[in-house]
């Protein structure tokens, strides 16, 4: 006889109940990037996901070819509607879209106590500028003072600071100026060095590095995302410590690289698909 549903047939993932994630995102209906990989990543790590929407993009793996802002009042409506109903544990903020939407953000996220990752898309991780300088502003005055952690590649670093990277100690100055700058942790994805892919997190007490593995793989759209995305559902989850949050998100997105699965034709998406309890 054929069993459908019960208890021993395909059991459903576990949320955790009081684990909630809020992403403040823009869409790439291709599901590598945006407000798609961070839901994936909330639900595979046990956390109830949810998304304000605050761009709409025509993209796949090959190319952007539209952008849509939504307005900040549409912004806010979504954003309340959720605040008002479930409290999220944790908020992550994406592409937020122009000047207006990051402060009429950020002035709403001055009311919520819980962690802030800011994610600042401001330019690829292949050195495109996808956001003007008023953008950069309103990220150095209202939005980097409500974040717990901000996570820039290094060319949204050298925008946010007028720092260039060219060595460890420009990244320590550079991480010392987003925290002047009100971030209360700051993680700079340097990119590759040698063998080696290199973040630096710089806090109050000082700065670190984190060494991993550079991968030789073409399955890395969406990485930033996920990154971030994993710090936040770790702290949704109660992590208290930023090193160990940060250390969580850096191995989840080799794990997402390790894959090396080929979808699409361009720039693969790192794999978000495996169940991985965090
Ligand atoms: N958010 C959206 C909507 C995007 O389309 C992208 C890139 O295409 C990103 C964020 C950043 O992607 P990544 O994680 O590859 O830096």
């Amino acid at each position: 006889m054929l069993h459908t549903g019960g208890p021993t047939a395909n059991p459903a993932p576990v949320l955790s109940p009081q684990s909630t994630a809020l992403t403040i995102a823009g869409s790439d209906p291709s599901g590598g990037a945006g407000l798609q990989a961070d839901l994936k990543t909330f639900q595979q790590l046990g956390v109830y996901g949810m998304s304000v929407v605050t761009l709409l993009t025509v993209q796949n793996t090959r190319a952007v070819s539209r952008v849509e802002l939504l307005s900040p009042e549409m912004i806010l409506a979504q954003l309340d509607a959720v605040l008002d109903d479930i409290p999220p544990s944790v908020i992550k903020t994406g592409a937020l879209g122009n000047a207006a939407a990051v402060q009429a953000v950020a002035r709403r996220l001055s009311q919520v106590k819980c962690p802030i990752v800011v994610d600042p898309v401001l330019v690829s991780k292949h050195g495109h500028a996808l956001a003007s300088d008023d953008v950069v502003m309103a990220y150095q005055h209202h939005l980097l003072p409500r974040a717990l952690l901000i996570t820039p590649n290094r060319f949204e670093t050298q925008r946010l600071t007028g720092i260039e990277l060219k060595d460890h100690e420009a990244a320590q100055a550079a991480a010392g100026r987003l925290l002047e700058l009100g971030a209360q942790n700051v993680l700079i994805k340097l990119g590759e060095r040698d063998d080696q892919s290199v973040h630096v997190l710089g806090s109050p007490e000082g700065t670190c590095q984190f060494l991993t593995p550079r991968l030789p793989a073409d399955n890395t759209h969406g990485t930033g995302c996920i990154l971030a995305a994993a710090i936040a559902a770790k702290l949704a989850l109660g992590e208290k410590d930023i090193r160990q949050a940060v250390a969580f998100g850096i191995q989840r997105v080799l794990e997402t690289i390790s894959s090396n699965t080929r979808l699409g034709q361009g720039i693969h998406p790192a794999e978000t698909r495996a169940m991985r309890p965090a």
